[in-house]
């Protein structure tokens, strides 16, 4: 069921292409990450972009920072290649960026797009130069770029000359604007820069990242009046746990609701030994929620109460999710839509029927002195009701059973009866 009057309206962009990946242009919003091995621990670092691939990031970024990791970078590929993962590598380049490319052929060849940094390719004449060298790059090899401005890292002689002007203003602005306007036209002119090069618009695609939720939407606003360019959305250290991911949602899902944003990515801090893959299942939450994109069937459980005494809603809500997310890069193969499924795990009978009827399959598990029973919905009817020790099991075989029958082509209306 759909409060929505329809599809949310995305902002006009150009699309950009990222080897087999398209970024605005009306495209899906695409997810991606970065890692954070060293990119010169070739085997590592393949590693860690395979299970972001496989975790459902659709570009992957990595660090270029030496001479070692731009000589990683093609092995990396060829890794990649071998284990049958072909997600676009994107190459995170600072300071050295125009030597690196230009020393390291191979690498260029290997990215599929460069993020640029303004802030960090010199000062100057030097910083025009280092500039137009890796536009140069970018054009000889025929890639696209990312003019990724970070406030951590802002251009200075702009952000100086830009205040300097505004304090000789009769009522000169916050300052706080002036670092904004500062940030969107770092990456506007750098853009346009770009283009006088002769890099077109279907290659070039901006991000101005700050830390700060109402910055962030100030700054993307802004950004999305200056042009078409695709626009790469995220917080920049969003932070670690719950701070992290509320902090992106906020942020990004006002952006989100208004149409502005081409690609998005969650920059999580791991908890010491954590997953990196978290940054990718956030970045797919956000969408789906969102009814932006469905990657995965979501499992929509109640936060339980005084009326449900037990954890066994919870683990039976936390079982079917991961059952289905190990399932479904088979289900994927065989089973096509199946992402757009709907389940519920319910505690009790106060809204366990209600909201059950409501997605594609549901369960509502017995309260605290209700009857031992867990009647099972299936498209909006009690199908069956479930008793005894091995509910868990026995509702994970119907799903398996719903999944086979309504997506592999078949009738459900007798499905698992
Ligand atoms: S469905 Fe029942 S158990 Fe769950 S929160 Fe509502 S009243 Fe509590």
């Amino acid at each position: 069921m759909s409060f929505t009057s329809g599809p949310l309206q995305r902002r006009a962009s150009v699309g950009v292409r990222v080897g087999q990946v398209v970024v605005g242009g009306g495209a899906p919003i695409v997810v991606q990450s970065m890692t954070n091995t060293d990119t010169a621990d070739a085997d590592a670092t393949a590693a860690q972009v395979a299970d972001l691939a496989r975790a459902g990031s659709e570009l992957v970024r990595i660090t270029v920072d030496r001479d070692e990791a731009a000589a990683a970078v093609p092995h990396i590929r060829d890794a990649l290649d071998k284990k049958g993962v072909d997600v676009p590598l994107v190459g995170d380049f600072h300071y050295i960026g125009h030597k690196l490319l230009n020393d390291h052929p191979a690498c260029a060849e290997a990215l599929a797009k460069y993020r640029i940094n303004p802030g960090n390719v010199g000062h100057r004449a030097k910083r025009d130069s280092q500039f137009s060298t890796m536009i140069e790059m970018a054009l000889k090899y025929a890639k696209p770029v990312r003019i990724g401005v970070n406030w951590g890292s802002l251009d200075q002689d702009l952000a100086i000359e830009m205040m300097d002007a505004n304090a000789k203003l009769p009522e000169p602005r916050d300052a706080a604007d002036v670092t904004r306007d500062a940030l969107i036209q770092s990456a506007v002119g750098s853009a346009e820069r770009a283009e006088e090069l002769g890099l077109g618009r279907d290659k070039i695609i901006l991000s101005a990242k700050v830390s700060d939720v109402q910055a962030l939407i100030a700054v993307y606003r802004g950004l999305a009046q200056r042009g078409d360019y695709a626009l790469h959305l995220g917080l920049t250290e969003a932070g670690m746990g719950s701070k992290g991911i509320v902090a992106s949602v906020a942020g990004m899902g006002v952006l989100l609701q208004e149409g502005i944003g081409d690609t998005i990515r969650v920059s999580l801090t791991p908890e010491p030994g954590g997953d990196r893959t978290r940054e990718v299942i956030v970045a797919q939450e956000i969408l789906q929620t969102m009814g932006l994109r469905a990657f995965v069937p979501l499992v929509t459980a109640c936060p339980g109460c005084g009326r449900t005494t037990s954890t066994v809603f919870q683990e039976l809500a936390e079982r079917i999710q991961s059952f289905i997310r190990a399932e479904m890069p088979g289900w994927q193969a065989r089973y096509p839509g199946v992402e757009e499924m709907s389940v519920a795990v319910m505690g009790c009978i106060v809204n366990g029927p209600g909201e059950s009827k409501h997605a594609d399959i549901g369960i509502s598990l017995p309260g605290t002195g209700e009857q031992p029973a867990a009647p099972v919905f299936i498209d909006g009817e009690k199908r069956m009701t479930l008793r005894g020790a091995n509910i868990a099991e026995e509702f994970r075989a119907v799903v398996e059973d719903y999944v086979a029958k309504r997506y592999g082509g078949e009738d459900t209306s007798h499905a698992a009866q």
